[in-house]
């Protein structure tokens, strides 16, 4: 991972290959290059990907290792992270998690909002992180506070993390007055995408109108919350595919845990699977609040209340796994890595080792396409972003749980982790 001599390696097409890099990453191994390559980088941007690349300037050696485009968080909550020191917290149910974060939120300060989101950033840039989806809440307890504060946060940490934000009501948007207007304050004020969450407004199919009504009046993405619950002789799963079709935007809705899913028999799972690969609505599956609040009300054999997202690709539905809640009463745990989410997540879902490579697809490529981020991958011309892990193939990583080494955004180094060294007696 040094940064070496400049390569003796000198073939004649590699010298006529000189230009002028600003830097290449030597001998990495991607996941559609199983045999070692160099990245040429110019200006942030990926220049060029070959063997042998010829460079003047600063050369890395990845020494074989897997390199990765970085990894892509869909669904997070940066703004309610890290509240378990300041909470009674009981072992409680959703509706119990909501009271608790809606207590506590109406003494959210800016900065306090700014200190917890930045503890999550900064551990999900180690972790390899590239770019990130954050809810932020919007109603009349909180205000615009958050928002203010994950704005803040998107610049700050541009430097190695795409922040991007989905406004929506936490508590009820019909129900919650204020809630609306503030909304629309968020919207035009640069939110990214909007969100919903209609199992907790007292009228959900007008929530999800309206919520589609505003994203189509800003052009903007849809996240809902939805269906997070195991009882499947309800769902508000057809509305948002009937919503999404009726307003042509396939491929612009993504929902988030759908843990009803993981409740149904395999044939209504079929038709429910097909559904939305027809409407073009993508899925979300968050295992650590998933596994967390679902089915704690069984005394034995509880259900893994997961939905099996590698099954549902299969099937034609795009699906990412993502981190959700950080350290609060919604999910205990956290340190934002994603791999190790994609490793919980393999093993929880009964994910075979053939279905590894879909497993990080599910942290990787699919959140991106998810997110419709039209400029991530390895590819030339994309931003130079490149996460070593110290590993050999994509497999492995989710097998293996390797240390992430280095990462890059644009091309600078956004961190370091030296490797472990073991200090056997003599
Ligand atoms: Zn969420």
């Amino acid at each position: 991972m040094d940064a070496s001599a400049p390569s003796t390696a000198s073939s004649s097409h590699a010298m006529s290959a000189r230009t002028a890099f600003d830097q290449v990453f030597r001998n990495a191994v991607t996941r559609f290059s199983p045999t070692p390559v160099d990245i040429g980088v110019s200006g942030g941007r990926i220049a060029a990907i070959a063997p042998h690349l010829a460079c003047d300037a600063v050369e890395i050696d990845i020494g074989g290792r897997l390199v990765l485009p970085g990894f892509v968080d869909s669904h997070i909550h940066l703004d309610k992270a890290c509240l378990l020191g300041r909470c009674g917290h009981v072992q409680g149910s959703l509706k119990e998690a909501i009271a608790a974060v809606a207590a506590m939120k109406r003494d959210f300060t800016v900065e306090d909002v700014h200190a917890r989101g930045a503890r999550v950033i900064e551990r999900a840039i180690v972790h390899g992180t590239t770019r990130m989806r954050t809810h932020v809440e919007i109603d009349p307890r909180i205000g615009l506070r958050s928002f203010a504060a994950i704005k803040a946060l998107k610049r700050h940490y541009a430097w190695a993390i795409d922040l991007s934000l989905c406004v929506f009501p936490q508590e009820g948007l019909t129900n919650d007055r204020g809630a609306d207007e503030l909304l629309l304050e968020a919207l035009r004020d640069g939110a990214d995408v909007i969100g919903g969450c209609p199992y907790t407004d007292t009228d959900p199919h007008a929530q999800i109108k309206r919520i589609f009504d505003l994203a189509q009046q800003f052009d903007l993405d849809v996240d809902f919350h939805l269906d997070f619950d195991l009882d499947p002789s309800w769902s508000h799963m057809e509305e948002v595919c009937r919503q999404t079709e009726r307003r042509h935007y396939h491929g612009r809705v993504a929902i988030g845990h759908a843990t009803k899913l993981s409740a149904l028999p395999p044939d209504q799972l079929t038709k429910a699977t097909a559904r939305l690969a027809q409407a073009g609505v993508a899925v979300t599956v968050l295992p650590a609040t998933d596994l967390y609040l679902m089915g704690r009300d069984t005394t034995h054999s509880a259900p893994r209340g997961l939905t099996v997202a590698h099954k549902l690709v299969e099937a034609g539905v795009l699906c990412s796994v993502a981190t959700n809640n950080v350290l609060n009463p919604f999910t205990p745990f956290g340190d934002a890595s994603l791999l190790r989410m994609a490793n919980f997540y393999a093993n929880v879902a009964h994910a075979a080792v053939s279905d590894f490579e879909t497993c990080l697809d599910l942290v990787t490529d699919l959140p991106a396409r998810l997110m419709n981020l039209a400029d991530y991958g390895i590819a030339v011309g994309n931003p130079a972003d490149l996460v070593v892990l110290d590993t050999d193939r994509g497999r492995n990583a989710i097998a293996e749980l390797p240390d992430m080494l280095a990462g890059f955004k644009r091309g600078r180094k956004a961190f370091e982790r030296p490797p472990a060294v073991l200090f056997k007696p003599a």
